[in-house]
This record gives structure tokens, sequence and C-alpha cells, in this order.
């Protein structure tokens, strides 16, 4: 019921919205007592969590009633971490969509769960459930994410997946404290629209893809305009790249808080309040990192895996799930924050395709990609199309200090990188591409590897 409510509470007319938003200031009262259970939980737990518990009670669980665990693992009960890193195998996307039924807990009662699926730019959609009270776990985890930039359910301001009517520069949701703005009309006009509404209406928090923080900094900076009001950026889903934060913390001076999740929500991390080291949070999941073995990663410096294991979906629980999304282990302590969790940089996801192919096979990733902060510093915005192997094409927004000398430049980087025979090819935009969804991503590719 309630998550429904929250959902469709956007039909009003702003004349009768943005009152009701102004007066409802409680997220105890809009989000129910199990929501501030769970928050003071997380604030207790916030200097560190042993969430060995939480794994065995998931695991040992899944190991009676769910199907595919059972016909595998039997009779075992899980004791410790080294049993249980010794016990199981992993599993990802391929083994939920080869045996789909057989992850369901059949007594589960299927009423108390939503259908979902999750969106990929590729391959195959992937079915899931999760209870309808979930939104309590996400809410009130996500608040006590965002709360370490200050964020305390003041209104905040959506940029995200929403199409709106062409006449309506918003709508509000009372209840959830949101003011909706248009994700797919990114461009100087409508900017100029949101930023008079966010700034009449205080709003000091913009809650949007991290591509949409950098093309919005972007208008700032070239208008000049105040932004003293606004605390911060909340957003995740996308990878983040070195010139986004350069140009929106540095620059703009404004908080680029990011944070890491996915579809199958066995995963939670954010920034820490201090700096942009992804912290993750122990009672959302159990999370490990495993390196080309399948062995977990305990060692600073090292890039793995991402691997999750579900602590709040009792009808369908996924044990050692990859999730195809890398990252580099950092810690387990954060001396800013006094936090006994995992730390993570440099998280790069499944989502950006990452690769950009020669006319023979090889290939060459983003990350190697990455140009010079001078070249960085000329452009507005960046992304690659490859429809053959061989073929790349750049788009580029330039700014206003682009110039000719620059593109040589590229071509020389570019040049350096690929194969001699692979073409490359600039080519300059006013807009960079986005997925139907609205997503931003680096690489949009056709090409099958
Ligand atoms: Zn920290």
């Amino acid at each position: 019921m309630k998550s429904a409510i929250l959902k469709h509470a956007t039909r009003l007319p702003s004349a009768m919205s943005l009152p009701l938003m102004r007066l409802n200031k409680s997220a105890k009262r809009i989000y129910g007592n199990d929501y501030w259970v769970h928050r003071n939980f997380l604030q207790q737990m916030q200097g560190g969590y042993d969430a060995s518990d939480d794994l065995f009670n998931s695991v040992n669980r899944a190991l009676s009633v769910i199907p595919y665990y059972r016909q595998r693992y039997g009779r075992t009960r899980i004791r410790s971490i080294e049993q249980f890193e010794e016990t199981f195998g992993f599993i990802d996307k391929d083994t939920i969509l080869g045996n789909y039924d057989a992850f369901i807990d059949p007594d589960a009662d299927l009423s108390e769960y939503d259908q979902g699926t999750t969106g990929g730019t590729s391959g195959k959609p992937l079915r899931l459930i999760a209870p309808k009270r979930r939104y309590v776990i996400e809410m009130a985890t996500m608040h006590s994410l965002w709360g370490r930039v200050g964020y305390d359910f003041s209104p905040r301001a959506v940029i995200r997946n929403h199409k709106l009517g062409k006449n309506r520069t918003f709508e509000v949701n009372p209840i959830t404290r949101e003011v909706i703005f248009d994700g797919f009309r990114l461009e100087a006009d409508y900017f100029e629209q949101v930023y008079d509404a966010i700034r009449r209406l205080d709003l000091r928090f913009i809650h949007c893809y991290p591509s949409t923080a950098f093309e919005f900094s972007t208008f700032l900076i070239e208008r000049g305009y105040d932004t003293s009001f606004i605390k911060a950026f909340l957003s995740g889903s996308e990878n983040i790249f070195d010139y986004q934060v350069d140009l929106i913390q540095k620059r703009l001076g404004i908080r680029f808080f990011n944070w890491y999740g996915h579809s199958e929500k066995l995963i939670l991390a954010g920034y820490c309040a201090y700096t942009n080291l992804y912290h993750i949070e122990p009672t959302y999941g159990y999370f490990e990192l495993i390196d080309e073995k399948g062995l977990t990663i305990r060692e600073p410096g090292k890039v793995g895996e991402m691997v999750g294991t579900s602590f709040h979906n009792p009808g369908m629980v996924l044990i050692r799930y990859r999730t195809g999304d890398f990252a580099e282990y950092a810690g387990d302590y954060c001396p800013l924050c006094k936090r006994r969790v995992i730390l993570l940089k440099n998280i790069k996801g499944r989502w950006s395709g990452d690769k950009l192919f020669n006319a023979d096979g090889t290939y060459i990733t983003t990350t190697a990609l990455n140009l010079h902060s001078d070249l960085y510093s000329v452009i507005n915005g960046m992304q690659y199309l490859q429809d053959r192997k061989g073929e790349v094409k750049i788009l580029i927004v330039k700014s206003p200090q682009y110039k000719d000398e620059h593109e040589k430049g590229l071509y020389r980087h570019f040049r350096q990188k690929f194969k001699a025979d692979t073409q490359i090819k600039i080519e300059y935009v006013d807009r960079l591409k986005r997925l139907q969804n609205g997503k931003f991503v680096h690489i949009i590719s056709n090409v099958k590897e």
C-alpha cells in the first residue's frame, strides 16, 4: 500500500502540492515506525557492524528453503566466514536466468512481493522479486547515507528518468518531498527554469545522475550563477570520471556525493562524509571483493569484482552473486569518520559497456583512454560510439576555450592508444546521447564481443 502511495503522489497541481510538501516534515510519519527503528539502528551501528550472524542466518535459511541451494549443498550448516567461502561457489545473472524458479522460496507469499526486471544496456533482462516492505530498508539506508552531507529530509530536486508534459517545469511529490524535473530536457533554456525553481524553492540537494550533475554544473559555471545555497549533488548509478569531480567539487565548489547500488540490491556503498572513498554499508547485504581466482581480496590497491549476498530478501536469496562491477580495495577502517567498514575506490560498473575494439578484436577500456586534465578542462563532455570493430567515433561538447590545437591534441592522444588501422573520428555536438531510461553511458557500442 504505502509503496503505491509513494509512487503516485505527484498528480496534484503544484499550487496544492507545494504547501502540502512544506507541511509534511516528518520522515517518521511518512515512512512509518519501522523506518524510524531502522534509522536508529543504522545510527547506532555507525562505528562498525559485525554482519556474520546476518550472513549465517540468511544462508542457512536459504539452504533449507531455496531449492537451488538445497539441491546443491544439502544439509550443510554455515558457522564461520571461512566455511562460507569454502562452501559456496559464485552465481551470476546467467545462473539465475537458467534456474529462475529454483531461486524462489516455494512457500513465499508472492502477494507480499514486487516483481521487477533489471534494465541493462545489453543482453536479456533479469527477473527479480523483492518484498513490498523493502522500501523501509532502502529509504532508511539511503537517507542515512545522504545524512553524511547534511540531508535532513528537506525537499530536494530530482532530475532523473521522469518525462514531464511540455509545459510543465516540474511536479511535486509532497510525500517524499521531491520536486521532480524532466530528465530528458537537459539543455540551456530548461536548465534556466530548473535553476530558477531550485533557487526560489530553496532546494539545497539535487538528486540526479552524475552525468546530469556534470552538465548542470557546466551550465552554472558558464552563467556564473550563485550556487552558495546548493549543498550537494546526490548521485548514483553511473561511473564517475575525474573530470566530473574536478569541475563540480573543485571549480564549482559543490559537494558531489556519490553512491553505488544495483538492481539486485545486495550491495550499497556511499562516499565518506569527508572524502570520495566509498564505504560499504554492512547491514544492507554481505559484501566481498574477489580476485580472478575467486579469493577474497583484503589487500589495499588490489582490484576485484564486487560480489554480494542477500540479507533482506527471504523470497529470493542470492548467495555470492557476481555483479560484474569492479572496484579497488582501499582498506577496512576510515580514520576520518572512524567507521570500521570496507572502503573502496574507483568503482567501475558493467553499465559502462567498457570496451572499444580495434579491427583485430583487441580492445581498450575507458580507464586506459583517460585524458590529461588540460584537455578535460576545455571540453564540456565526451562520449564514444562504436558500431563496428576498428571504427571509433568520439563526440565532444566544446567549451568556449576549445581551440584547433586541442583537436590536434585529442587526435594525437587517441592515435597513440588505438592500433594504427583503427579509424578515429571526432565529431562536435551540443549534447551527448542518452539511453532510453535517461541514463548516460560513456560508450555506446553495438559491437558484440
Ligand atoms: Zn570515512
